[in-house]
């Protein structure tokens, strides 16, 4: 068995396909996209390309789209551009408590400069209630950022019900989108969103790109001063390698789009049943079947510690996460987790599997057969699973 990586919600490898077209970008074609001569016209060219293949994956215009550093950047742009352009019709912001780091801190960051936050709360399940954006939304609320599906648990938000409510009071709404882009079908029109987050190295293109829907009309204030490239929005000469890279791998993951989402559904749901069915004390978390992203299944095991499963099973050469990948290194349990309503000691024995193109049912089956094992011997270790064994009480299975 080769080494099986099912870590794609940290990042994928990039397309052969991609990384050709890459390569010409960085050797035969590589003028400046400013440049007048043919060079530059022929960087231009594929850079307006490039832009167009973004916006055909998520039903927008070309010109509503600006390349970034990555979702990160993309993240912050949005929300400090918002925030910015529109403070003097209020200061209010909303977002939800399982949003990634690059939200969550751009938000933080706003709070201590003169902005005021509403964190709403999420169910059991990991996905926010339109009743609490309801119930948040003030007179001076300017913006609305809710993300479209979950890194960690793979929750997929109501975010077009969020976008419809915000639209009607008038409010901006952003959505970070880069754990659902190419994964299932996205239309910003029907997402109601002004704004969108995307990445290209979670959808096998390269890393360090990124892009951010930007609905015609939207104001961001500007925030890297320079030569003014990407109206305004990024100076700095453009990732043309990147950009192109991103394109075609926006272009790919629409082809192979529902063929691809049917094929991790199965294999997901062929993972979640197999631990379930083979562990006992296992808790899933986040939603079953429609609502759950097709690739990510997520499993809090009880009496062991996510770190030393992540360590078995790379003895194994398998590849996981526990919690995000951000997160795993200090000892905080995620917060997405918490928010979620489980208790630290459940949280801490998470288990993240994310699905993708390589990923075999042979692959599935051999974590099946890995994976109790490990869970067994770390929990001979575990006097709490004895006790647990011997009452068989409140822990259930399942
Ligand atoms: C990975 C990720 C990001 C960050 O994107 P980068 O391109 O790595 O900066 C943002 N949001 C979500 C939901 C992500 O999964």
């Amino acid at each position: 068995m080769q080494r099986v990586y099912m870590d794609h919600s940290a990042t994928t490898p990039v397309a052969p396909e991609v990384v050709k077209v890459m390569v010409a970008y960085c050797t035969e074609k590589y003028g400046n996209p400013s440049s007048i001569h043919s060079f530059g016209r022929e960087a231009k060219m594929a850079l307006e390309e490039a832009r167009g293949q973004v916006a055909g994956l998520i039903g927008a215009r070309p010109e509503e789209i600006t390349f970034t550093s990555g979702g990160t950047e993309a993240d912050n742009m949005a929300i400090i551009g918002v925030a910015e352009a529109y403070k003097k019709k209020g200061r209010h912001l909303i977002t939800s408590a399982i949003e990634h780091h690059a939200v969550l801190e751009t938000f933080e960051y706003l709070a201590k400069n003169g902005f005021e936050l509403t964190v709403l709360p999420v169910d059991e399940e990991g996905i926010v209630s339109l009743a609490e954006v309801e119930k948040a939304i003030r007179p001076d609320t300017i913006l609305i950022s809710v993300m479209h599906a979950n890194n960690e648990v793979g929750s997929i938000q109501p975010v077009a019900a969020i976008g419809a409510l915000a639209k009607e009071r008038g409010i901006l709404f952003h959505t970070d989108a880069v754990q659902s882009l190419g994964k299932i079908p996205i239309n910003v029109q029907e997402l109601n969103a002004d704004l969108l987050t995307m990445s290209a190295h979670k959808i096998y293109g390269p890393k360090g790109v990124g892009a951010l829907f930007v609905r015609k009309g939207v104001r961001l204030e500007e925030r890297a001063y320079g030569g003014g490239q990407e109206k305004k929005r990024r100076s700095g000469t453009e990732n043309l390698p990147g950009a192109v890279g991103f394109g075609l791998a926006c272009e790919l993951a629409g082809q192979r789009l529902e063929e691809e989402a049917e094929r991790l559904r199965k294999l997901r749901d062929q993972l979640l049943l197999g631990i379930t069915e083979r562990i006992p004390f296992v808790k899933i978390n986040g939603p079953l079947g429609e609502r759950r992203l097709v690739n990510n299944v997520n499993v809090s095991i009880q009496f062991v510690e996510g770190e030393s499963l992540l360590l078995g099973l790379d003895m194994v050469e398998i590849a996981a996460s526990s919690g995000s990948a951000c997160t795993s290194g200090s000892l905080d349990p995620s917060h997405v987790l918490l928010a979620m309503g489980l208790s630290h000691e459940i949280a801490h024995g998470s288990l993240r599997f994310s699905l993708g193109k390589q990923n075999t049912e042979d692959e599935v089956a051999y974590v099946l057969e890995n994976l109790p094992k490990i869970v067994e011997r770390l929990r001979t270790m575990s006097p709490l699973y004895d006790k647990a064994k011997q009452s068989g009480l409140s822990l259930k299975r399942g």
